[in-house]
């Protein structure tokens, strides 16, 4: 569905009587790149069911309409996700490209992908074109972090973290590393300050590892994380906790309203939680990259549905962690 064909839904309600209109965009300051479904992991919560069994994969003409939108708008930064972003042929030239248009670039990380084949350089490769770094730790304790993500990848998450500490990532502060929590069932995040503390106190007693910040990120109902509540009859019941949990002070820094997101195939959503939701940007602007006019973003509608009372429940949840205090 497109967004000006969307029907007034819950959520739009709730927004409106905050702020006397429904959900809009504002300046795209950050452009999200998702760099294709493939990944080395098969996460129970993954909310665009990424694996490595997935083929949909961003190819060069998509990642250079991404680099004459990115330079045109402009953004701050250029935000890679997937996936697993390492994964794609093309993903050095794609960020050495955006370095030398002088554009900033964050990398959404497993981690773990830091073994798989080919992969051994990648740590070196990032630091050395500055590429900020945000990793998936859904736990300091193993046995939460295998229960989500499989079998060891709580291990080869510490080791990778070990090799990024080395390199200078979370201990220089041109190298940042922030780390993202997402609770392990349908319930909603603990204070991201106070869970921070906790982190970064475990992190250094148990293996005397740094990292900069503590990003807190509710579960979207998406993608597996739905199916598995589904299937255990939980569904309802998160979506009820979400609704009840609606915090009109999260409105401001909803992330959808401070980027555009692009898909593999160069399709164009609010946010990525949209995009694996099928759901595209608003029916009267293109639903391409190609044909997007960046004077059409601002003030654009937001495409919501009930998935979006993830993101306004208790203290807020963004690809930036908690929206409010
Ligand atoms: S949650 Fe992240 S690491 Fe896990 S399968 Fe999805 S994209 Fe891969
Ligand atoms: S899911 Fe969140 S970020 Fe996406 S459109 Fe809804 S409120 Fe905005």
């Amino acid at each position: 569905m497109r967004g000006g064909e969307q029907p007034f839904n819950a959520f739009d309600l709730l927004v409106s009587q905050a702020r006397g209109d429904v959900l809009r965009g504002e300046t795209a300051a950050t452009l999200q790149a998702n760099l294709g479904l493939r990944c080395n992991l098969r996460c129970r919560h993954c909310h665009v069911a990424a694996s490595p069994d997935r083929t949909e994969i961003m190819g060069w003409p998509v990642m250079a309409a991404i680099l004459r939108l990115a330079e045109a708008l402009p953004v701050g930064l250029v935000d890679l996700t997937g996936g697993a972003p390492e994964l794609n042929p093309d993903f050095r030239r794609f960020v050495r490209a955006l370095c030398e248009a002088g554009l900033p670039v964050q990398v959404r990380t497993n981690l773990t992908v830091f073994d798989a084949p080919g992969q051994e350089d990648t740590p070196e490769f990032l630091a050395a074109h500055r590429v900020r770094l945000v990793a998936s730790l859904p736990c300091y304790l193993d046995e939460n972090v295998d229960a989500q993500r499989g079998s060891r990848t709580h291990a080869r998450s510490i080791a990778a973290l070990r090799r990024l500490n080395a390199l200078g990532y979370g201990r220089r502060a041109e190298l940042p590393l922030d780390l993202v929590y997402n609770p392990g069932g349908p319930w909603l995040p603990p204070d991201q300050a106070i869970l921070e503390a906790d982190y970064r106190r475990e992190m250094k007693q148990r293996h005397d590892l740094d990292f900069t910040r503590l990003l807190t990120i509710a579960n979207v109902p998406a993608g597996r994380f739905l199916e598995e509540l589904q299937a255990r009859g939980k569904a309802d019941r998160y979506r009820s906790l979400l609704r009840e949990s609606f915090n009109p002070r999260t409105l401001d820094g909803l992330m959808c309203r401070h980027q555009i997101c692009v898909a593999w195939n160069g399709v164009l959503a609010d946010c990525d939680f949209n995009l694996a939701l099928g759901l595209g940007v608003a029916a009267d602007l293109p639903a391409s990259i190609d044909l997007l006019v960046p004077s059409r973003l601002p003030g654009r509608r937001i495409v919501t549905g009930e998935h979006c009372f993830a993101c306004t429940a208790g203290h807020g949840s963004s690809c930036r962690g908690a929206l409010v205090a």
